[in-house]
């Protein structure tokens, strides 16, 4: 059976840590959390000046040693949020050569990320990490588990192979952490976590951060954590305040025109396109290098290199415009991305609150522009559902070639949630008022029109899928 024995005993706190010596006028935001002087010294080099909520709201916990439930959206300094505390926990000991802290996260990008942070922010206190993930040649990550490392961070399917063969034991992890638990669902992984869970020592400390939390993922969370703190930074599901959404309703055939304009818009300096399939995401490539547009596909079948190269690229300004598909797009960290442009609209609505996190990240502003075509409706509706408002209609564009001028037809009231955001913008206009002989207000061909046909405003939903394992995705 793939259960996880619940636990039933309260874990020791480690002993109660030292408030860092710095004189009051230098204390910082984060020293009053009570990181000690060489983790300020770090964060003070990434140039954090002030703690994100949800680092103000784990870190004094974590640092007691307390178990915490966190949903916390990506993009909110989550990362440093239990990192930091963490390598304050383990410096507070001495080394003992074996793994004190395991980290698992859901993609090799995600993990690669978690691991560079936590260099970053350990760099003076001399603890050492190592990563593992799959879709690379093992030998160097073997080579790196024999080296003693104080953390390892990795993918549930790698580590289980090394695990099987000999590589990794677990047996003196102190502090355990679930990344992205909901994605790890998602991805079909929630056996093999389980299976990790057994390995690891009862008495531990847990911290276990999720964006969301459907039903199997609160359980879980009940089965492998005691008594934690709840930390809640945004509302579930609940989209990032500073990005302005927009949507433009398109046929089809005309998405790729679309996109072009919208990318060679005023203000576009970095932007995300999510595509649904690998496919997609190559072709779009393609075509945008004939239009002139400098992108690079990220996605499960390339090669860890072409996924690094294409990474530090649209990091380094040197490619604009990146493709991806939900899971390779899975723990990209590159700040200032403008643009989120959902090309395909993701088939499991939550991810749309993944996609446009993306962008906005650490405080900034951003932008997430969805296209949506005839078929999608349904999972418009179904996205505006789980994010509890209407995304506002984009401002018409036209595009070269003419399509039919088509009406918005009117949409019922959203049921029962908080009054949907509409756009401040005066002269965009609102979803469901259209002219008042109910044609379109205008003759310029446009994107922004939905079919004039007889159905319901949201006709039955496109089909929906969630990936349940099978290959492994992405990197494990
Ligand atoms: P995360 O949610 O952990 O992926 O972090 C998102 C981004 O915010 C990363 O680029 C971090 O380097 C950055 N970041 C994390 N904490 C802070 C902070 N306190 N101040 C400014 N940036 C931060």
């Amino acid at each position: 059976m793939n259960q996880v024995v619940p636990r039933s005993t309260r874990v020791e706190p480690l002993p109660p840590l030292s408030a860092p010596s710095l004189e009051p006028a230098k204390v910082s935001a984060f020293a009053a959390l009570g990181l000690s002087a060489p983790l300020l010294k770090a964060v003070a080099s990434e140039g954090y000046e002030t703690p994100t909520p949800v680092q103000q709201r784990c870190i004094p916990h974590v640092l007691e040693g307390r178990d915490v439930l966190g949903c916390a959206q990506t993009g909110t300094g989550k990362t440093a949020a239990f990192v930091l505390p963490i390598l304050q926990r383990l410096a507070a000991q001495p080394k003992n050569g074996r793994i004190r802290a395991l980290v698992l996260a859901p993609t090799r990008e995600l993990a690669a990320q978690i691991s560079e942070r936590t260099w970053a922010y350990g760099k003076n206190l001399g603890l050492t990490n190592t990563v593992i993930y799959g879709g690379v040649g093992q030998r160097g990550q073997e080579e790196a588990l024999h080296r003693k490392p104080d953390i390892l961070i990795a993918t549930p399917g790698r580590l289980l192979d090394l695990m099987e063969q000999g590589y990794v034991k677990l047996d003196a992890v102190e502090i355990f952490v679930l990344d992205e638990a909901d994605r790890m669902l998602d991805m079909g992984f929630i056996h093999d976590v389980r299976r990790i869970v057994r390995e690891v020592p009862v008495k531990r400390q847990t911290l276990f951060f999720s964006a969301t939390m459907p039903p199997a993922i609160a359980e879980l969370s009940s089965r492998i954590l005691i008594n934690p703190v709840r930390i809640e930074v945004v509302p579930q599901a609940t989209t990032a305040e500073k990005i302005e959404q927009t949507v433009h309703h398109v046929s089809k055939r005309d998405k790729r025109a679309l996109l072009e304009i919208v990318l060679r818009a005023e203000g576009v300096h970095r932007a995300l396109v999510f595509t649904r399939t690998k496919h997609g995401a190559n072709k779009l490539v393609e075509q945008l290098d004939r239009a002139n547009i400098r992108a690079a596909a990220i996605h499960g079948n390339k090669s860890q290199g072409a996924r690094e190269r294409a990474l530090e690229g649209f990091k380094n300004g040197d490619i604009p415009v990146l493709i991806a598909t939900d899971i390779a797009a899975r723990g990209i960290d590159v700040d200032g991305i403008t643009h989120v442009v959902n090309y395909d609209l993701p088939e499991v609505p939550e991810q749309y609150v993944h996609r446009i996190g993306r962008t906005a990240r650490a405080g900034a502003g951003g932008r997430a522009i969805a296209f949506c075509d005839e078929e999608e409706r349904g999972l418009l509706a179904d996205i505006e559902k789980v994010i509890r408002q209407r995304i506002p209609l984009a401002e018409r564009i036209a595009l070269p070639q003419g399509v039919a001028p088509q009406v918005e037809r009117p949409r019922p009231p959203m049921p029962d949630r908080r009054p949907a955001q509409r756009s401040s913008s005066p002269e965009r206009p609102e979803r469901g008022r259209g002219s008042p002989s109910g044609q379109s207000p205008s003759n310029v061909p446009s994107v922004n029109s939905a079919s004039t046909d007889a159905r319901s405003p949201h006709p039955p939903r496109a089909r929906r899928r969630r990936y349940r394992g099978g290959s492994r995705p992405t990197g494990t």
